[in-house]
């Protein structure tokens, strides 16, 4: 069985919201794990169904199987709730960059944030990280608990 790649995918998606695609948990939680048609996702988000079907491969590709995929996607959500894009859209449809002003269409944000502002995106990174070990914390005790509560009715 194909391992999950956590740090792949950490790295994807804090890359993702920091160049202003921060919806796409959002899309992926509605059509991979709540299973909802594909053209009305891609349509509440924006983006084209292509490009929809695209997040959903590369998070099926990383997590090892879709089934981990549908289990991950939430706790990417949860772990991510503090980072915040650093490019936005703005409304002539065109995308600029909260720290340097500079504004570039939506297939550079990405590069752009790679390429000027590595530490921002490495500060995500490492944000998401110790809210995943928090959170990897809190499911193993949750697991101790109901252990405990288990032995002792039995
Ligand atoms: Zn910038």
């Amino acid at each position: 069985m194909k391992q999950t790649d956590v740090k792949s995918l950490i790295n994807y998606i804090a890359l993702k919201i920091l160049g202003g695609s921060d919806y796409v948990l959002d899309a992926l939680e509605e059509y991979l794990v709540k299973g909802e048609g594909p053209a009305s996702v891609a349509y509440k988000y924006n983006i084209s169904k292509h490009q929809l079907r695209g997040y959903a491969q590369r998070i099926i590709e990383k997590s090892g199987s879709e089934g981990k995929a549908k289990k991950i996607v939430p706790i990417l959500k949860d772990i991510s709730i503090n980072v915040k894009p650093v490019v936005r859209r703005s409304e002539d449809g065109m995308y600029k960059c909260s720290l340097c002003n500079m504004t570039m269409s939506r297939e550079d944000t990405e590069e752009h944030v790679r390429k000027y502002h590595k530490e921002a995106l490495t500060v995500a990174i490492k944000e998401m990280q110790t809210r995943l070990e928090q959170v990897k914390q809190e499911l193993q005790k949750a697991k101790e608990e109901k252990t405990v509560i288990f032995t002792s009715a039995s």
